[in-house]
């Protein structure tokens, strides 16, 4: 192999690590249940475990006016918890049926 050879797969390796590496860094971190604003809120990631009298069945971020991932998405951003994601199957006190 030559050098030349070897330095363009280097290269595209290179550049797929760092593709990837900026992906994940563009994905944000999911909302942990005990952040502090989590906690104030009451949210759980599996709306199915919460004990929280707010919550009525059906009730998920998945379909919250305030979620902002789209259908199908595992997680996706909520104005409450700005820079993290919730969980679509999550819920929260401040839950607001999406109309
Ligand atoms: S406000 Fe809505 S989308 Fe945000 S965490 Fe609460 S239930 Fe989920």
């Amino acid at each position: 192999m030559t050098t030349r050879r070897v330095f363009m797969m280097q290269s595209v390796l290179g550049a797929s690590a760092l593709a990837s590496g900026a992906a994940m860094a563009a994905a944000p971190a999911m909302v942990a249940e005990t952040d502090a604003n989590a906690k104030a809120l009451a949210y759980v990631a599996d709306a199915a475990t919460t004990k929280n009298a707010k919550h009525k069945p059906g009730m998920a971020c998945a379909n919250c006016a305030l979620y902002q991932g789209k259908a199908g998405d595992v997680a996706g951003a909520c104005p409450l918890f700005a820079g993290k994601q919730v969980a679509s199957k999550g819920w929260c006190s401040a839950y607001a049926k999406k109309a």
